[in-house]
């Protein structure tokens, strides 16, 4: 347990390399009224390009370069919310590839600016459109791959070498960062790399650690968890998180539940972390955070819980939104108090 590198002293050949043993701090105020639980909080947003995908993008740009999928000029396209994107343009960079990425029209302008300002080239789509609809969030990588079926196609969704990262690097850090001693995993699920691959190197160490989802109302991971179902997606503004299909990288046997999260719920507790913990953080780490004190309040006061979440992004790139009272006013939530 005691072989953490302190990665503030450390020098790295390649930014890429820099993407790891994140910080993991407590959390105090926010949790404080809660005397049966310790909850800590993986800072990912201090990787080099600021998400928790800058793991992905170094794991599956490196394989296919390994194994001769990807050459210097190769041109690699997937579709983002942001984060992923922002980690395959480091790798474009890094490897002299070209990087194409699929981006709903609505996330937040800072990422549209930050991925622009490292070369990426932005497909944006209208995220109104339903999924079968080729210019759709889902659909347009493989109407331009009909086109051009010489890109690379990482696929964060249904590639498992996603999770795969997350059992190499993620998982392990948190298990030695905790000293073995966890009771939860709660963590926002995206495509659910993060959490799958985490959760499987954790219940390999301790299979009576518990893991629980976090998903946002309009998501079909929630219903689908709950009754097998899979319920019409509806529209939500917390990015990142939940998805209009089921797809590969959420592996549900890990999951021992799921608890949903309006987006008010989820920007409170983002505006909660920053003036109470000074963490600046994205929305899905303020809908982990919800999802951390559901949890609390369902468990019996009669042991201390040590529980770990993630924080996947920084707020830095929510200031024009989540920490905007007339965008969230826009949007009819008033968190003015807050
Ligand atoms: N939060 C944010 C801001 C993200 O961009 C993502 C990735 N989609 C996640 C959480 C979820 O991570 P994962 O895809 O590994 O489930």
């Amino acid at each position: 347990m005691s072989n953490i590198p302190n990665n503030n002293t450390r020098v790295f050949e390649r930014l890429s390399d820099a993407a790891q043993w994140t910080a993991m701090v407590k959390l105090h105020k926010t949790v404080k009224e809660y005397k049966h639980a310790e909850v800590y909080a993986k800072l990912e947003f201090t990787n080099p390009m600021g998400s928790v995908k800058d793991r992905i993008g170094r794991h599956l740009i490196r394989k296919a370069i390994a194994n001769g999928r990807l050459k210097p000029g190769d041109t690699v396209i997937e579709n983002s919310s942001g984060n992923t994107a922002m980690g395959l343009a480091m790798m474009a960079v890094e490897y002299n590839l070209k990087c194409k990425i699929v981006v709903r029209s609505t996330t937040a302008k800072a990422k549209l600016d930050a991925l622009r300002a490292v070369g990426a080239d932005l497909v944006l789509v209208d995220p109104t459109l339903p999924p079968e609809h080729p210019d759709s969030y889902n659909k347009k990588v493989h109407t331009i791959l009909s086109q051009h079926p010489e890109y690379y196609f990482p696929d964060q969704h249904n590639n498992l070498d996603n999770n795969e990262t997350h059992y190499l690097t993620t998982g392990p850090e948190i298990w030695q960062q905790m000293s073995g001693k966890i009771d939860y995993i709660v963590a926002g699920i995206g495509t659910g790399g993060t959490l799958s691959g985490a959760a499987k190197y954790l219940k390999e160490q301790d299979p009576n650690i518990k893991v629980v989802g976090v998903d946002p109302v309009g998501s079909v991971f929630y219903t689908y968890f709950k009754t097998g179902k899979i319920t019409k997606p509806a529209g939500y503004l917390i990015e990142g998180l939940g998805d209009e299909e089921l797809i590969k990288c959420m592996d549900f046997k890990y999951l021992d539940d799921i608890i949903q999260v309006s987006n008010e719920q989820a920007f409170k507790y983002t505006r909660l972390l920053a003036k109470q913990e000074a963490i600046l953080a994205g929305g899905s780490s303020g809908a982990a955070l919800y999802g951390v004190i559901s949890l609390i309040k369902s468990l019996p006061a009669d042991k201390l819980y040590r529980i770990v979440t993630i924080f996947p992004d920084s707020g830095n790139r929510y200031l024009s939104t989540i920490y905007n009272d007339d965008w969230l006013l826009e949007k009819g939530i008033n968190l003015k108090e807050v």
